[in-house]
């Protein structure tokens, strides 16, 4: 079987990390919304269950999915959602049907280019907003603050695709051209019409990303009703990131270990050090 109800599997940081997305008050995702997933140290990725709310999940929420026959499945041209939805399928679950996400192929297909360790999957309404207007892709042709920059790096605009197979091919599609251009993967992906996905070496980085994810749409809401965004100028960033500084600030937002409690004081610290 591709995917397995496997609970003993789950991390308390991968636990952590859905709830804290999944907090009502952050706006990312409502009801259903939204899944995460976690690479297993054997390969498989470990992917928020189908019909489960991130808000309040369990380790009895997730499933594990082999990435190899997923991948054979979303580049055969004649694979149906039918087929995709067997593959998901890990069996019946005190007497419920357990199955991946539909949107386990998103979290597969970051995996097939190259390993990530946390993968986030959210709706925010500050960023479905802007992407779900006449000027998602153009909104983000150029960073507009600087700490954005360092938290999200360059993102990857997918255009609208409906979620399952067909959503499955564009992100993979679009994230091996980025891997060709730039060896490596974006920290977030933008979903047209649809949402973010958040890649990170850890949890918190995750977290960090879909919070500047956040932020980013709303400076841009912002700029746009007082007469139009201004963009950071391309040749002030490329300096701005040979900065040491600037490389080791990335280098901490992404590591360090989460837990929910923790990582708000830790956060919250770390951005008042950040402007002292
Ligand atoms: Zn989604």
């Amino acid at each position: 079987m591709t995917a397995l109800h496997q609970p003993e599997l789950v991390s308390q940081e991968l636990i952590d990390l859905t709830r804290s997305l999944g907090r009502p008050e952050r706006n990312l995702v409502i009801l259903a919304e939204g899944n995460t997933s976690q690479r297993l140290t054997d390969g498989r990725v470990m992917v928020k269950a189908s019909g489960s709310n991130m808000a309040s999940a369990t380790a009895e929420d997730f499933v594990a999915v082999e990435i190899a026959p997923l991948i054979e499945l979303l580049e055969n041209p004649e694979s149906t959602q039918a087929d995709l939805t067997a593959a998901l399928d890990a069996g019946v679950v005190d007497d419920r049907r357990c199955r991946a996400s539909i949107e386990a192929l998103v979290h597969v297909a970051v995996q097939a280019v190259a390993p990530a360790a946390f993968v986030g999957h959210t709706h925010p309404t500050a960023v479905v907003g802007i992407l779900a207007s006449v000027h998602a892709e153009a909104a983000y042709q150029h960073w507009v603050y600087s700490d954005e920059a360092v938290v999200v790096g360059r993102p990857l605009f997918v255009p609208y695709a409906s979620p399952g197979l067909e959503l499955g091919r564009v992100v993979h599609q679009a994230l091996e051209r980025r891997w060709d251009e730039d060896g490596e993967l974006p920290q977030l992906i933008l979903l047209g019409n649809h949402g973010i996905v958040a890649i990170a070496p850890t949890a918190a980085g995750v977290d960090s990303v879909s919070a500047m994810a956040v932020k980013g749409a709303e400076v841009r809401a912002i700029a746009v009703a007082m007469g139009g965004v201004v963009p950071l100028p391309a040749s002030a960033m490329a300096k701005f990131f040979a900065r040491h500084d600037i490389s080791e600030r990335r280098d901490n937002l992404t590591q360090g270990k989460f837990s929910t409690a923790e990582a708000e004081d830790s956060l919250s610290s770390k951005s008042r050090s950040d402007h002292e």
